[in-house]
């Protein structure tokens, strides 16, 4: 049996490795000196920007709509083909989420679509930049300018991506980032929110931790309720030494995409497979996914994952449309409302992509992944 290829894997160096040894040494675990020094990194590779970190991505989106005044009564506009958090946070803030279908080329929010579903209620845009592709950031701000509305990036995707030259975070409203494991940085568990110039920092930090603000003489006050959201120095640490890579990490990513396209060219178009937009500039490459001919096909898409999982490939999902969760069915989303994001949804898959994987093993991906099709073509 040839090597199992796993379909992400994080880089972490022997550095880091002492550097959380050094961190578990010190006596002070949790945030302190190494946060602080992770921020003031950030900040630096964000042109300058205010940015504070919190212990998932998840959290600065929560932090950001309730910074935004954003619950009850309030609609937000995003994508249905994300991952859930996307949505859990406008709905867990008391608003409505409201979606807007994908482009099916792109497979992000259609800012063509964007205007038509403003209402007098809608407070906010919240896009997400799938597998590190970004949504047109002219158009976007263009829009939300135009309908007055603020706008929180989901980006945690899109870490070291950017759009016409300029790094995604150095620029724009409120800009969120995740270091979950299968992110291209990580702290294992972290993110970090870029704020815009008219966020209050001191509020930012004090919704990541209880609303506790304390004074010269020891005492304190809680003048808002704020969560549990704040990194650790051991994660700090992970980060700081991640942030050193990062666009090392997506340079490779890059080569990879580029070794899947051309490796898979041929192919496509025969089977009927639907792969990415090329795009080796703006992308940081978070995920390589391709839609399945599943019409075209005798095997399901669990078939085909199966079928690989044989061969030593992990092939992921991300995701299926959330609309069609129980939660959201709930809450009145049907069946049949995103045509486009349901049906990227059934056929969508993602292939190995992390910067330590080898051309030889894409070359192995590809092949048994066109072999696989061509032996179930109905
Ligand atoms: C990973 C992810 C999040 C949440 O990040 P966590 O750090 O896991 O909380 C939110 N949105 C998208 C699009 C993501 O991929």
């Amino acid at each position: 049996m040839s090597e199992s290829i796993p379909f992400t894997r994080p880089t972490l160096d022997e550095q880091t490795i002492a550097d959380v040894a050094e961190v578990l040494r010190s006596g002070w675990i949790t945030s302190g000196p190494k946060v602080r020094a992770f921020e003031a990194a950030l900040s630096e590779y964000f042109g300058g920007r205010r940015v504070r970190a919190f212990n998932s991505g998840t959290a600065t989106l929560e932090v950001a709509l309730a910074m935004l005044g954003i619950g009850a009564g309030a609609e937000v506009i995003t994508t249905p083909l994300t991952w859930v958090a996307t949505a859990n946070v406008i709905v867990r803030a008391g608003a409505r989420p409201v979606f807007v279908d994908v482009d099916p080329r792109t497979r992000n929010i259609d800012v063509e679509r964007i205007a038509a579903a403003v209402t007098p209620a809608t407070r906010a845009i919240l896009p997400v930049d799938l597998a590190g592709l970004p949504v047109d950031r002219d158009r976007l701000y263009a829009l939300a300018a135009g309908h007055g509305l603020r706008v929180v990036e989901d980006a945690a995707q899109s870490m070291g991506a950017s759009w016409n030259g300029r790094r995604l975070g150095s620029f724009g409203d409120y800009v969120s980032f995740s270091f979950h494991a299968n992110k291209n940085m990580t702290t294992a568990e972290g993110g970090c929110l870029v704020l815009p110039a008219d966020a209050d920092a001191a509020l930012c930090e004090r919704m990541r931790l209880q609303g506790v603000a304390r004074d010269a003489d020891g005492g304190m006050d809680v003048d808002v309720f704020g969560g549990k959201f704040n990194l650790t120095d051991l994660a700090a640490a992970i980060g700081l030494n991640q942030l050193r890579h990062i666009d090392a990490f997506n340079a490779r990513r890059r080569e990879l995409a580029r070794r899947y396209l051309d490796q898979l060219a041929e192919a496509a178009p025969r089977l009927g497979l639907e792969l990415p937009p090329g795009d080796f500039s703006q992308s940081n490459w978070h995920m390589f996914q391709v839609c399945l001919p599943l019409d075209r096909l005798t095997l399901t898409r669990g078939d085909f994952i199966r079928a690989m999982a044989a061969e030593g490939i992990a092939v992921g999902v991300h995701y299926p449309a959330l609309h069609l969760f129980t939660a959201y069915r709930a809450l009145g989303f049907v069946p049949g409302s995103f045509p486009h994001a349901e049906r990227i949804g059934r056929e969508i898959v993602t292939l190995p992509m992390f910067p330590a994987l080898r051309e030889d093993q894409v070359d192995r991906v590809c092949h048994t992944m066109i072999d696989i099709l061509t032996r179930h073509r109905a």
